[in-house]
Parts: structure tokens; C-alpha cells; sequence
């Protein structure tokens, strides 16, 4: 069965299209001076459907699958990488098998229309790729929690409505650092944190379009009904949705990649040197062949764990081989667009380099190309020792 169906096809242009009418040229100018995404821009997003993609129908949802997600998420990431992380903050960050039906009718709806999104408060100073080692901690008091203690790395905190946040509820069993996580759900005005935290954006260089935060939580109240699922399970619903938003991060990063072929591709037939189109030099010919042959080995990979994920197949191995090779795929690419641009490709004024920067995230978050690889090699060799 040929992956790219008519419809799919459809969405895929209607995606391309936009990018490049509404999203590339806002990304142009905003990323160069850490402008954030504006309001007009989400409005349209959400217009098309695309904050509720994985969203079920009944819930205003376009009810849709992991495949024509990661499509539009490709095709968003080639004008900018950070629109089309914004989409996750609807879809899917909140798994609805986590959520009970009271949960699922108050949110999905506002979700799916793009009114309702989230930040996603998970790592912490001393908790990044060891999400067991979370310290932040939540105690009852009374009919609610009151959350305190350090978190690193929230990204959309201040533009989100909400904040699901992970933290610890009771002591580990020894071995089992894992258990005794919670996982709440904290809503929020926009544009501001919630009461009883207080955080500062990080320095990061790139990303841009929303800031990046340090939290520092100091009894925040929310109330016991906003517990997401049961009590203690919060490292299962943390990792449960893993495979697809690695083929997210997979589709993010090619993308970008995508974005920095066509660039070059245009860019060496325009720039002359030694009275010829570079784009007629062998080596800057083969250097096109070679990325465009990495991007779609990547996008092959990417569109097969899709549909392992859409027809219920387990594949957390293949997960972490496309979000592995494809965002390895776009360092190397995305440095090559660089060179082909010569100098350039190392000023603001070409996207290419901005697309290098965010290539270069893909390598780090949604977990490591190392984390990605112990995943790997766990699964062919049986569990190592670290
Ligand atoms: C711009 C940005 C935005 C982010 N947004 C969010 C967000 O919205 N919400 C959120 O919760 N988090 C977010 N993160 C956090 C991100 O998920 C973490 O940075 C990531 O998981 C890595 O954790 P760490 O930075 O603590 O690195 P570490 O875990 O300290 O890793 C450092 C190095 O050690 C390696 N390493 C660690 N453990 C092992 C091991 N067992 N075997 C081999 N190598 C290992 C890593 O691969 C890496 O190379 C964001 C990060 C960035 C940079």
C-alpha cells in the first residue's frame, strides 16, 4: 500500500503551501531578532485543523493519525522548526488514554481549536535524560497539592494556557526510582506563570519564537481532580507516548533539512563564480545529491514507523532509529546548506543557518542521540549496565 494515499497528498500540499505563504516569511523575520510567534500566525494554524490533528472527531478533533501529523509537522519545519513544535502543544501532549472523560471534555475541544495549549514541565537541573531522578515534589494538602522545587528546561511556560508537570508524590522503592511520580495538569492565565512560581527565560541559541524557562515552584496549589491518571504512574504516561513524538521530532528534523536542500538548491543555481553557476561545480553537485539522499532515506524510515504506530504495532527500537538518523541526517545536512552558501550561509540574513541551529536541538531533546542509541542497542543486545 503506497503511504502517500491522495488525501494524505492533499494535506501534505495544503501544509507546503502555507509554509511558504504564511510561515516562512514570518520565520525570516522574527527568528533573526528572538521575535515570538504571533497570534495571527497560531490563528490560521488553528484554522486548519492543525492543533487538533491527533484529536478524535467527537471532540472537535481532526481525528487523524500519527502519519498525516508528522506530514504537516514536515512540512511546518521547513519554514521553521519551533511552528512546528507549536503543534504539539494541542495534538498531543496530553495522551487521551491518560485523561478520564471529565478531563477529556473540558480540554480536547479548546485544544483542538487551538485555544488551549500546553507547556510541558519534565526536566529538571538534575533530571534530564534520568527522568527518575526527579526531586520536585508534590504533597496533599487537602482537596489539592501543593507543588515545590526546581524545574529546567520549560519551554512555552509564560505563552501556555496550561502546564503538566511531573513530580514526586512518594519515596521510591529501592531499585525503583521510577515509581512515585505524579503527573498534574496546571492551568494557567496566558502570558503569565502560574501562582507559586517564579522563573526566568534561558539563554539558548536557538529555538526561537517562544522562550525557554527555569521554574522554581514554591507551594503552587492545583487542585486534586487535576491529577492526570493515577497517582505514582507518571514515568509510564511520560514514556507511553514516546514513539510518536519521536517521529515528530524525526518529521521536525526532516524537515528543516528539507528547508536548507531547497535553499541551496536555489542558491547555487543563482550564485556565480568563475563564470558559471556554483550549481554546475561537481563538488557542490554531489553535495546536493548526498543531502537529498539522506533526507529521503530518513523520510522513507519515518513514514514506516508511522504506519507501525497508526496500525497499533509496537516499534520503540524503529522510533528511536528515525528520531536517531534523522536528526543526525539534519546536523550534517543543514552544515552542508552552510557551506554551499559560503559566506553567506553564516549571516542571519539566509534561513539556512537557522535551520542549522534548530538541526543541532533535534540532536538533544525528546532524548538524546546517545539515549536514543542505548534504546537501540538495548533491545539488539539485551540490557547493558548503564
Ligand atoms: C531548547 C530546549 C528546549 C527544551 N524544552 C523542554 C520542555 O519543554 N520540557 C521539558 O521537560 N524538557 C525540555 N528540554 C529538556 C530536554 O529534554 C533535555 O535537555 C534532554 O532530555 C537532555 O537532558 P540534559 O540536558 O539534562 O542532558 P544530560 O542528560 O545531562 O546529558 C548530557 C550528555 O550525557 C549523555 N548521557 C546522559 N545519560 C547517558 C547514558 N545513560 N548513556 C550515554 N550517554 C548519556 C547525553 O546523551 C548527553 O550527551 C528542552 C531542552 C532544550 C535544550
Amino acid at each position: 500500500m503506497t503511504f502517500l494515499t491522495e488525501e494524505r497528498r492533499m494535506i501534505q500540499e495544503q501544509a507546503r503551501e502555507f509554509t511558504l505563504n504564511e510561515v516562512l516569511p514570518v520565520a525570516n523575520k522574527l527568528d533573526p531578532e528572538k521575535g515570538e510567534i504571533p497570534m495571527d500566525l497560531r490563528d490560521k494554524m488553528a484554522e486548519l485543523g492543525y492543533f487538533g490533528i491527533l484529536i478524535p472527531e467527537k471532540y472537535g478533533g481532526l481525528g487523524l493519525g500519527c502519519s498525516e501529523y508528522c506530514l504537516v509537522t514536515e512540512e511546518l519545519s521547513r519554514g521553521w522548526m519551533s511552528v512546528a513544535s507549536l503543534i504539539a502543544r494541542g495534538n498531543s501532549l496530553i495522551g487521551s488514554h491518560m485523561m478520564n472523560e471529565e478531563q477529556k471534555s473540558r480540554y480536547l475541544t479548546r485544544m483542538a481549536r487551538g485555544e488551549f495549549l500546553g507547556a510541558f514541565s519534565m526536566s529538571e537541573p538534575n533530571a534530564g535524560s534520568d527522568i527518575s531522578n526527579i526531586s520536585c515534589r508534590a504533597k496533599k494538602d487537602g482537596a489539592s497539592w501543593l507543588i515545590s522545587g526546581n524545574k529546567y528546561w520549560c519551554t512555552f511556560a509564560d505563552g501556555a494556557d496550561f502546564m503538566i508537570i511531573i513530580a514526586r508524590t512518594s519515596e521510591a522503592p529501592p531499585g525503583k526510582r521510577h515509581m512515585g511520580l505524579t503527573m498534574f495538569f496546571i492551568e494557567k492565565k496566558r502570558g503569565e506563570l502560574p501562582p507559586g512560581c517564579s522563573g526566568a527565560p534561558i539563554p539558548k541559541i536557538g529555538y526561537f519564537g517562544w522562550k525557554t524557562f527555569e521554574l522554581a515552584f514554591d507551594n503552587c496549589r492545583v487542585p486534586a481532580e487535576n491529577v492526570i491518571g493515577e497517582e505514582g504512574h507518571a514515568f509510564y504516561y511520560a514514556t507511553s507516548g514516546l514513539e510518536a513524538a519521536r517521529a515528530h521530532t524525526a518529521a521536525r528534523a526532516i524537515g528543516l533539512a528539507q528547508g536548507a536542500l531547497d535553499d541551496s538548491i536555489a542558491y547555487s543555481n543563482d550564485r556565480k563564480q568563475f563564470g558559471h553557476s556554483i550549481s554546475d561545480f561537481q563538488a557542490i553537485r554531489f553535495k546536493i545529491a548526498d543531502m537529498a539522499t539522506q533526507i529521503e532515506a530518513a523520510r522513507q524510515l519515518m513514514y514506516f514507523v508511522c504506519e507501525q504506530i497508526d496500525t497499533g504495532q509496537r516499534c520503540d527500537k524503529e522510533a528511536s532509529m528515525v528520531k536517531l538518523f534523522a536528526s543526525e541526517m539534519a546536523e550534517r545536512v543543514t552544515s552542508e546548506g552552510i557551506q554551499i552558501h559560503g559566506g553567506a550561509g553564516y549571516t542571519t540574513l539566509h534561513a539556512v543557518e537557522r535551520h542549522w541551529r534548530d538541526a543541532r536541538l533535534t540532536k538533544i531533546f525528546e532524548g538524546t542521540s546517545e539515549i536514543q542509541k542505548r534504546i537501540i542497542s538495548d533491545r539488539l543486545l539485551g540490557r547493558g549496565r548503564n
